[in-house]
């Protein structure tokens, strides 16, 4: 059973008020001066609760409503052809109740227009969160406006996402970035997901670049053929807030880059193989020492929002061995590191949120 970082402890027991983890240890020896109601889970393996790094819970009505594997560009069709924006408040809740019962604790949410309403859903369901409003395009926002609402919730935080490198000007991106930095908050953003993506910030052309023209979407992004890394380390994006979604499509010389700015890399495996974008060179990304998470996206590019099945799905496909607590750190101590809430959530301490999970026995095998 896991307790602090990366430690194993048989017998582990957690004594919490229901708001914070009072004791750990062993229950052989707290259970001598203890009093009170006593759960015993049995023969499990006890996990801090997960973070899920990545997920759009405004689309949660969309499940099994896109093409599959054909690429992004058709994969963005087919979601642009549903309505996309009024939200489904049922199948949001719904989806967080989906989450908790498979044992995420947090999670960053990624909205377009509904930032707000889904936290609101998020905190009236106990689910920890960052609910972070996306940028999206390249109109500057007007006057005194500001990248997300300063409002007080229970679980969570309002904060700012940048859309991608392609979608939102670059001087949107940096305003949202120097706010979130400000605020002590991560910045997420989608970066070097498809080749779209490279061809877009390389020079600007390509159906898809037509496509987000025609909506008035398409960022000038210099055209002097650099790639997504490359590009957004010359607009000041990357450091040790960012949380860069996907790098599916980075080189080692990119990598070398986002390790060197300490950026955050957040995996996304079975949104990048339902898409048909490949997949990042996990194995890279993992060996160079970056601090690495995992998210499911949004159910419009996955199967379920599970992130055992996430981490089960990358265990079995990835080239390298993982020890257990390597594994577990990417959907625990590394995410909650990489969004600056490692004082509450990804480990099993005194004083931090009495959340955790199990892991589930047919993961078991994969995992020890
Ligand atoms: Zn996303």
């Amino acid at each position: 059973m896991t307790g602090g970082e990366n430690s194993v402890i048989e017998d582990f027991a957690l004594i919490h008020d229901g708001k914070d983890i009072i004791e750990t240890g062993k229950w052989s020896e707290l259970k001598n001066n203890f009093s009170g109601e006593v759960k015993d889970l049995g023969d499990v393996t006890v996990v801090p609760g997960l973070i899920n790094a990545h997920v759009h819970l405004e689309l949660s009505h969309l499940r099994g409503k896109t093409v599959q594997g054909k690429g992004f560009t058709d994969w963005i069709k087919s979601l642009l052809s549903n309505p996309l924006y009024d939200l489904d408040t049922e199948a949001v809740q719904d989806a967080v109740k989906e989450m908790r019962v498979s044992g995420t604790a947090f999670c960053v949410d990624i909205s377009t227009r509904n930032c707000a309403q889904v936290a609101s859903i998020m905190d009236d369901l106990g689910m920890g969160f960052y609910a972070c409003c996306e940028a999206i395009g390249i109109q500057p926002p007007k006057e005194g406006a500001r990248f997300f609402p300063q409002k007080e919730y229970k679980y969570g935080r309002a904060a700012g996402a940048g859309h991608s490198l392609y979608s939102t000007g670059a001087r949107i991106l940096q305003g949202v970035k120097k706010a979130d930095n400000a605020a002590g908050l991560p910045f997420p953003i989608h970066l070097a997901e498809n080749a779209e993506e490279d061809e877009i910030v390389a020079y600007g052309t390509g159906e898809f670049a037509d496509m987000l023209k025609g909506a008035g979407l398409l960022a000038d992004c210099g055209s002097k053929g650099l790639r997504p890394v490359e590009y957004a380390d010359q607009l000041g994006l990357l450091d040790e807030s960012t949380l860069a979604v996907h790098c599916v499509r980075v080189s080692e010389d990119d990598i070398d880059t986002l390790n060197k700015r300490r950026v955050n890399v957040c995996l996304c495996p079975r949104s990048n193989t339902y898409i048909g974008e490949g997949r990042a060179p996990w194995e890279l990304i993992i060996e160079s020492g970056i601090n690495t998470c995992l998210g499911t996206d949004s159910i419009a590019s996955n199967y379920d929002l599970s992130l055992w099945n996430e981490l089960e799905y990358l265990l079995k496909n990835i080239e390298i061995s993982l020890p257990a607590a390597e594994a577990l750190a990417l959907v625990t101590s590394n995410s909650a590191k990489a969004l600056r809430i490692d004082d509450l959530y990804g480990s099993l301490e005194k004083g931090k949120r009495p959340v955790y999970a199990t892991v589930p026995p047919h993961l078991e095998d994969l995992l020890f």
